[in-house]
This record gives structure tokens, sequence and C-alpha cells, in this order.
């Protein structure tokens, strides 16, 4: 039987367009869909400066073009404003593919590249200053917040990491949790501790970002004394963890407890041709040099796949 396509690459971030550079470079048949904009998370992201290559940065929309463009140029169609609400693997071993506009389209293999999305902190300022003070990635932009206090909120593994790091640049880091001790594994916490420009805000929740153009300060409640303070730090990194865009495919791949899908090294999830990449999936870090290697993996292992099936 024949296919619409070789392959379906669900995700047009960075995983997903480099996957389609790479299929798209070996004359396979490739469709991206992409439900929102091209370029994923980092599409949004006024400055990139640790992509090796880009020794002036560049800012996340020129990147999110520039992976596009690299992509379209070797064939790879990709849909915008669509996104995939069903994937199913026929008796034949070929997936039928459900889309937002309502239609079915078929393909021999499907890559998996929808990525994951930051858990939000629901107090007025936080949308207004996203990318301008607030941030999700300490590893991404703590860099640019040299000598200047800062904030933390979060108490798991990723907040004391990631506030670890942060000691590197920032002046100050007020640690805020709304418990009284962290949830990091015990080391870790001892570590972050440790470092005399650590301070923790315990039993505490931040209830607004202030700033008009840039983080200009935060207000925080005390949650057991009821009192108010404000802090005026120049950068509020929110830590409270990450949400995989699994739910399409829960019922078909293997998931770790936080909802990531399982792959192996060659991107392979437990269902044959059908591959995962990036955020996704179980990484053992969440950056774009790592995301690309992902997809461009997956790539290769989808040409593999159908050598294999010819
Ligand atoms: C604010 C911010 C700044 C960052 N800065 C840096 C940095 O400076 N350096 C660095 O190395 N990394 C940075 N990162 C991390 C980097 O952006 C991510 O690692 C990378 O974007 C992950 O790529 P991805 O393609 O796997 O997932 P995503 O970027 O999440 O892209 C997934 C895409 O899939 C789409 N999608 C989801 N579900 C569907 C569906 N059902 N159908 C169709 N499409 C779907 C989404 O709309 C999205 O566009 C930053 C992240 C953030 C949030």
């Amino acid at each position: 039987m024949s296919t619409d396509y070789d392959v379906i690459i669900v995700g047009g971030g960075p995983t997903g367009l480099a996957a389609a550079v790479y299929t798209g470079r070996s004359l396979l048949r490739t469709l991206v869909l992409e439900k929102q904009v091209p370029g994923g998370q980092i599409a949004l992201s006024a400055a990139i400066d640790n992509y090796p290559g880009f020794a002036d940065g560049i800012t996340g929309y020129d990147f999110a073009e520039a992976f596009l463009k690299h992509a379209k140029r070797f064939g790879a169609e990709v849909l915008v404003g669509t996104g995939a609400n069903s994937i199913i693997r026929n008796d034949d071993g070929f997936f039928t593919v459900g889309l937002s506009d309502g239609r079915d389209l078929t393909a021999k293999s499907v890559i998996l590249a929808m990525g994951r999305h930051p858990r939000k902190l629901e107090v007025p300022g936080y949308e207004k200053l996203f990318g301008r003070g607030v941030s999700v990635c300490a590893t991404c932009d703590g860099a640019f917040f040299r000598d200047v206090p800062v904030a933390v909120v979060g108490g798991g593994n990723s907040a004391v990491e990631e506030g670890h790091f942060l000691t590197r640049y920032a002046s100050e880091i007020f640690s805020i949790h709304r418990r009284d001790h962290f949830t990091a594994q015990k080391i870790l916490i001892e570590e972050y501790l440790h470092q005399p420009k650590v301070k923790p805000v315990w039993n505490s929740v931040v209830e607004a970002i202030h700033g008009e153009k840039e983080v200009e300060g935060i207000r925080i409640r005390d949650l057991k004394s009821d009192q108010v303070q404000e802090f005026p730090v120049k950068a509020v990194f929110v830590l409270i963890g990450w949400i995989p865009n699994s739910e399409l495919v829960r019922e078909l791949v293997d998931l770790d407890d936080q909802g990531r899908v399982l792959v192996n090294e060659l991107m392979e999830t437990k269902v044959p041709g059908l591959f995962a990449a990036g955020d996704l999936c179980v990484r053992p870090i969440y950056q774009l040099a790592n995301v690309v290697a992902d997809g461009v993996q997956a790539a290769v292992s989808v040409e593999k796949y159908l050598e294999g099936k010819k």
C-alpha cells in the first residue's frame, strides 16, 4: 500500500525541524505538523547565547526561522497551525495521523517531537515579563543576570540544581519555597544551602512580579505569618516543573512517572516505526544542542527503518 508520506514529524520545534532537515535531504517524503508556531519554546526567547557557532548570540525568532528555512530547502512540507490529534498504527505497520483540520494522512513512520511546556506561576506580572526577567531556564538565562539579586521559585531537584548554577552569576539568590524544606536530593540541598549567596525563604509564595519593561521586584507572602515582603530582584527563575506534551501518545508508548516518553539511544519507542526525540523524552539535559542531535538521530533511525522495510 502507498502512503501519503514516508515520515510525519509531529512538532515543529528545534527537534522536529532538525529531523526534517535530515529526512528531507535523504529524499524521504516528509511532513512536519506544527500546531502553533515553528521553533517551539525557543521561538519566543529574546536571546540565545549558548548555541555553538553563534558567537554574537541569536534571537529565538531568527533561530526558528533559520531552522524552518533549512528544513524547507530540502523539501520538507511544514503545516503551521495544524496539530496532530491522533496517531494510530495500522495492521500493515503504517500510521494514520488525524489532523486538527479533520483530515487523515498516512505515513510509513512517525517522529514524535511535541516537546514540553513549563508549569506556570499564576501571578500578575508572570506573562507580561516572561523573557524579560521571568525565566524557566537558569542554564539558558542565568548569565544575563550578573552581580544582581535574583529569585528562584521551587524546591525540587531542578530548582536546587539550577539555583546552584546561578550562584556563579547573581549577587544573591532568594530561594522561595512554599514548604519549610526542599524536596530535592539531600546531597544537592546540602551543597546549595552551603552557598553564602543562597537565602532560603521558607513557607512562602510569590504573589506578584513587578516591573514595566523588565523585572524590578517581587512580592512574597509568608504562608504561616501572612506577612508580606518585597524583594528588589532583577530576575525570577520559576522552576516548578515541566509538563511533557505526551497526552497524544499515552496509550501508544511507554512514559515515565512524569509523562516523558521513554526511548533508547536510537530514539526508538517500543512501537516499530514510531520514534520520539527532544524535550518530550527523558533526556540528560534539555538544551538546543542536544535536542537537535536527538532530532538528527531520529531521522537517521527512520532512514534505517525504512531501508529495512524495502
Ligand atoms: C524561555 C526559554 C529559553 C530557552 N533558552 C535556551 C537557550 O538559550 N539555549 C538552549 O540551548 N536552550 C534553551 N531553551 C531550551 C530549548 O528551547 C528546548 O530544549 C527546545 O526548544 C526543545 O525543543 P523541542 O523541539 O524538543 O520541543 P519544543 O521546543 O517544546 O517544540 C515542540 C513543538 O511541538 C508542537 N506541538 C506540540 N504538540 C503538538 C501536536 N499535537 N501537533 C503538532 N505540533 C505539536 C509545539 O507547538 C512546539 O512548537 C530555552 C527554553 C525556554 C522555555
